[in-house]
């Protein structure tokens, strides 16, 4: 979107309803046929469809709703979307449900965007900040990209389920969220270099999230209820943050750009969240900030902070860095326009501890 179509036209579209808590699996059912929805396709992986069928299948029957679950159908998001399109179900949903992690809710969204149907949100892990955006990530002719596609109906966020979930998914989740924290320096350093729309409140949203997650991190690495649920609360606010600003800005800067470079470099190395996680570290120190806290904080946390613990050597990841800027050529950063050299980004991620040599 463009930053002038932003100050003519501000379209805000929120979802209608956000549970979180315990046990709210068991009112999907109850809450959708308030809301007028009388049958769904549930689209999940085989893991989610094991553990949380049952519960699901019977809020949906004990009120009537009709649905259909589909297990790991798909490969890739384009073979998806074109296998689905014929799906005989789609034509009696009324909406169309994501039980599962980042692939699954990504692609429900399409398909829902795609086949105009409502989207409904049931996240299993608390990984990153789509569950309740209107963002989807796409790997596009090698190069990876996010835009916008649907907002959820209704988000589900069982706290229970969602503090369940493996370690390493609580962790990046954690890093998707301390992100916003350069995310949003960047936004202004955009605004102030290239004119383009800044939103004062979306911004102090998204630093908020960050910096009350900051202050959990004991608690996120020790996978407790609260730091779940603070977690889970945050990753909410972050999606909900991205449809009040119309756009990905308050929660993705320059961590995100070296994450999809790292992506394009090392092929989807890491989970998104713990490669923005280890970009925030090296972000905050062009900024400026205290660079050390986050990175103590994301080591309370059980994320990554070095290349090792991505998965990628220490080319790849000076490769990944100095590519950053190019990723999304329109998205202004603290990397400039032309991005960092290699000998740059060698200084940045050793002064950063990130790799060693
Ligand atoms: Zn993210």
């Amino acid at each position: 979107m463009r930053a002038e179509e932003i100050r003519v036209k501000h379209k805000i579209e929120l979802p209608k309803l956000i549970l979180a808590g315990e046990d709210v699996i068991s009112s999907v059912g109850e809450e959708l046929k308030r809301m007028g929805v009388r049958s769904v396709l549930i689209i999940t992986s085989k893991t989610p469809h094991s553990l949380f069928k049952d519960k699901l299948a019977s809020s949906l029957s004990s009120e009537g709703i009709k649905f259909k679950f589909l297990v790991d159908v798909f490969k890739t998001h384009k073979e998806t979307v074109e296998n689905f399109s014929s799906h005989e179900f789609l034509k009696e949903a009324d909406a169309i449900v994501g039980l599962g992690g980042g692939k699954v809710i990504d692609v429900s969204k399409l398909i829902a965007e795609q086949k105009s149907k409502n989207f409904i949100s049931i996240p299993t892990v608390p990984s990153h900040d789509g569950i309740a955006s209107p963002l989807v990530s796409l790997p596009a002719e090698d190069k990876w990209y996010s835009r916008f596609s649907k907002t959820p109906l209704a988000v589900f966020a069982d706290t229970e389920i969602l503090s369940k979930a493996p370690q390493v998914y609580i962790s990046s989740g954690f890093g998707d969220v301390i992100g916003k924290l350069t995310a949003v320096k960047d936004w202004r350093l955009a605004h102030l270099l290239t004119g383009e729309y800044y939103g004062e409140y979306a911004a102090q949203q998204a630093k908020g999230c960050a910096d009350g997650i900051l202050k959990k991190s004991e608690e996120i690495g020790a996978k407790s209820k609260e730091g779940v649920r603070a977690l889970v609360e945050a990753l909410i606010s972050c999606g909900i943050v991205i449809s009040i600003a119309g756009s990905s800005r308050p929660c993705s800067g320059s961590e995100h750009l070296f994450a999809h470079a790292l992506d394009y470099v090392a092929n989807f190395p890491s989970t998104h969240g713990l490669e923005v996680g280890v970009g925030t570290i090296m972000m905050s120190y062009l900024h400026d900030m205290d660079w050390m806290e986050i990175k103590e904080n994301l080591e309370r946390a059980k994320a990554a902070t070095t290349a090792k613990e991505i998965g990628v050597n220490e080319e790849q990841l000076v490769k990944a860095l100095s590519l950053a800027a190019k990723i999304r050529p329109e998205r202004y950063t603290i990397l400039g326009e032309k991005g960092l050299t290699i000998e740059a980004a060698a200084n940045l991620a050793k002064v950063t501890k990130v790799i060693k040599s």
